[in-house]
């Protein structure tokens, strides 16, 4: 059962659209239709940017500690209800319960760790080089602040904007994704309920092109963060360009996973299998391009397919299910047509390949083998449970493969040799480097991407600093 009402949040109020417009929730496992979801009207847009404006000069004069006491509070609020938000979750969003509740205990520890590190924007005393002179540097607040955000971790990618901003001193105006819209309402109301001042945090749903550029064309949001694709991710750079707001662009990636012949393939196996098929795939530091050295090419392929099949795939609020559905029927062809292009390069299907069903968007988890460079699928970001894997022969030629590409988000390695480990870490051209494990997101490390794949991090002392700006102050007979 679907629970969370969803209304937007404009100035402390919870709303629907003034002018009525809604578009249909659909659960992605069953197809069916779960609520109506609202859709600003451009007046509600202009209500929503005058209350992030106001919101922020009540924010920023709150003290760091006040603030933190107030994320303290909805973070107690968020493990209070996190059952019902991880449910809300799984019905919208479609990945298994129990990662869905893995998902709001990143929330609720982002909250906290976000909280606690606002008490830290420090600044600095330079020495001055004229008698009498104070020189500081202080950082403050960037001002009232903007987020727009993709479905695939419908919590994740909410907090690590609106806690960044309210850690610092920013109002927030967000538009989470139409097609998970409960989660992110869910979370806002543990802060309205923890006692946020009202238009401190705002919640908008709508036409996202249209949100966008409103939200953008104005000058009140002095910063403005994405997650999601690296087209739309440009599209919107180039809107916030014309009142020079801040960017933190967070993008598609397309992960290198390299395995050496030193390296334990069963544990590159656990790890890279059980991290490709997490969220479907779905997820933008998701291992997408598998090089394997010669001699541990065969055994990795028969293991990754042997682990493959043994997923169990279904609708996530059954018991055992590993895998749920893709988003939503726009994905199954692309999925469809990755597999046949990489057959037509001279690919092998070594398991799945093909829709389960035909009721919700499952797609069974793929495993390609002797897969060419030249496949579509090695250049555009699968975004879905295939794993397409190929063989090497030398350092130098895995490096020049695995850099030929112009994301840069994360690349993984799996080796026993910690020279090639060390030298591999940093000639690889992406912003995060897992080395025999998986884990580059936590709170308190910088997460981000080079190149397409975006730039600014998130999480970690950068995030917090993302939303805060510089000043020079140089005083003197005071
Ligand atoms: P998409 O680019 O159509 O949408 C991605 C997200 O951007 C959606 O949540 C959508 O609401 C939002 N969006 C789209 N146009 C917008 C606009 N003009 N203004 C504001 N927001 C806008 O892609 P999709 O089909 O939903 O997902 C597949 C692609 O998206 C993949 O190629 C993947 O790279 C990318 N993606 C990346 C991430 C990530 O975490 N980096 C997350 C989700 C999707």
């Amino acid at each position: 059962m679907y629970t969370e009402k969803i209304e937007m949040l404009i100035n402390g109020r919870w709303c629907q659209g003034s002018e009525g417009k809604t578009q249909p929730l659909t659960n992605p496992a069953t197809e069916d239709i779960l609520t109506d979801v609202p859709h600003a009207s451009e007046s509600d847009l202009e209500e929503a940017i005058q209350a992030s404006a106001d919101g922020f000069k009540v924010w920023r004069d709150v003290t760091p500690l006040d603030r933190q006491a107030i994320m303290e509070k909805a973070a107690r609020l968020m493990e209070d209800r996190i059952d019902d938000i991880a449910k809300t979750l799984t019905l919208e969003m479609g990945k298994p319960l129990a990662e869905a509740k893995g998902e709001m205990s990143f929330v609720i520890d982002a909250t906290r760790w976000y909280g606690e590190e606002g008490k830290r924007a420090y600044g600095r005393l330079v020495p001055a080089r004229v008698p009498g002179a104070r020189q500081m540097v202080v950082k403050e607040p960037v001002g009232p602040a903007c987020a727009f955000v993709a479905w695939n971790f419908p919590g994740t990618n909410v907090i690590r904007k609106v806690a960044g901003a309210l850690a610092a001193g920013c109002s927030m105006l967000i538009k989470p994704s139409e097609e998970t819209p409960g989660t992110a309402v869910a979370i806002a109301r543990c802060f309205q309920d923890a006692g946020l001042p009202d238009g401190v945090l705002n919640v908008v749903f709508g036409v996202p092109d249209e949100v966008s550029r409103k939200v953008l064309g104005s000058w009140v949001p002095r910063k403005m963060s994405f997650t999601g694709s690296i087209p739309v991710g440009k599209h919107l750079q180039k809107l916030a360009a014309d009142t020079m707001k801040r960017c933190t662009m967070e993008l598609g990636g397309h992960s290198p996973v390299i395995v050496f012949e030193d390296a334990d393939v069963e544990k590159a196996l656990k790890v890279a299998a059980g991290f490709k098929y997490r969220n479907a795939g779905q997820v933008c530091i998701s291992p997408t391009r598998f090089f394997i050295q010669d001699k541990a090419y065969k055994s990795f392929v028969d293991g990754f397919a042997e682990r493959a099949q043994a997923i169990k795939v279904g609708n996530g609020m059954d018991d055992g299910v590993q895998m749920g559905p893709l988003i939503d029927a726009r994905r199954l062809p692309i999925m469809e047509d990755f597999v046949s292009d990489a057959q037509t390069h001279g690919a092998k299907v070594v398991t799945g390949g093909e829709r389960i069903g035909n009721q919700g968007y499952f797609y069974a988890p793929t495993v390609l083998s002797d897969v060419p460079d030249e496949a579509k699928i090695m250049n555009d970001e699968p975004f879905g449970p295939i794993a397409p894997i190929t063989h090497f022969n030398t350092f130098d030629e895995v490096v020049e493969r695995a850099n030929s590409l112009p994301f840069g988000l994360a690349s993984y390695v799996f080796t026993s040799d910690g020279d090639r480990a060390a030298k591999i870490s940093q000639v690889l051209d992406t912003g995060l480097v897992g080395v025999n494990h998986p884990m580059v997101a936590t709170p308190e490390t910088p997460f981000g991407g080079v190149n397409e794949s975006g730039y600014g991090s998130e999480g970690g002392i950068e995030g917090l600093d993302a939303f805060l700006r510089t000043k020079f102050i140089t005083e003197m007979g005071v």
